[in-house]
């Protein structure tokens, strides 16, 4: 009668286990084990002496009375068990749970960061290149200044000789040319000697010579800082 009971009572835990619906692994069958074992039910629970044995009760009813005791006995301390062992599933089920919900939120976590440092690098980036256009859209503006410049003192000289052809040839006539442009000094604003082949910026005054340039640090016609210069080629 025992060992039936006891079956009933582990095949009815089996049943609650599986609604629990915790994954399968060696761990888990070993606890499911254990369980069982928790199942088995104890001498200690049925050697306590029912009260009716003090009471004079037929034979039949007497072990009829007694047997229906310890059959209560045995399925109380088995619900007890099968709760208690039921309780701790429960518990076992919501620790991993919550276990693996942390570990998801952690690795979220760790994912997060790595794409915040990339996009930082990013950022980064950006800016580097973003500087880099401003640099070189500065410097391409310059160069252009510096190619007008250079054309439009191209220009001047090439007027200026035609001036000086002109001179030449109002001194062999007195004819006069309405679009004579006027005079300009090539000779170097500091040493007074040789010719002015060196421009200076920003201003653009073509003002010294090569020799003199080296040494002046403002331009020699109008006092502006020179940030740097240029020596002019003439068209031979
Ligand atoms: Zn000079
Ligand atoms: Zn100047």
């Amino acid at each position: 009668m025992k060992g039936v009971v006891a079956e009933e009572a582990a095949s009815k835990a089996e049943q609650q286990i599986e609604v629990l619906n915790l994954p399968v692994n060696v761990g888990h069958r070993s606890r499911v084990q254990q369980i069982l074992n928790t199942l088995k039910p104890s001498r200690a629970a049925f050697t306590s002496t029912p009260p009716w044995d003090k009471y004079p009760f037929s034979v039949d009813a007497h072990a009829k009375t007694r047997n229906d005791y310890h059959l209560d006995q045995i399925i109380t301390a088995h619900e007890v068990n099968l709760k208690h062992a039921l309780g701790g599933m429960v518990s076992e089920h919501r620790r991993i749970t919550e276990e693996r919900a942390t570990k998801k939120l952690r690795e979220r976590e760790v994912e997060l960061q790595e794409n915040m440092s990339k996009n930082m690098e990013l950022k980064e980036l950006a800016a580097h290149y973003e500087a880099e256009k401003e640099r070189v859209h500065d410097r391409v503006i310059y160069l252009e200044h510096v190619t007008e410049s250079l054309q439009s003192l191209l220009r001047e000289a090439v007027e200026a000789r035609r001036y000086a052809e002109t001179q030449q040839d109002d001194a062999e006539s007195s004819f006069t040319d309405p679009d004579r442009v006027r005079p300009v000094k090539l000779e170097c604003k500091v040493c007074e000697e040789r010719v002015a082949m060196v421009m200076m910026w920003p201003c653009r005054h073509v003002c010294a010579c090569v020799q003199c340039d080296a040494a002046v640090k403002e331009c020699p016609a109008c006092g502006s800082v020179k940030r740097t210069s240029v020596q002019l080629r003439l068209p031979s």
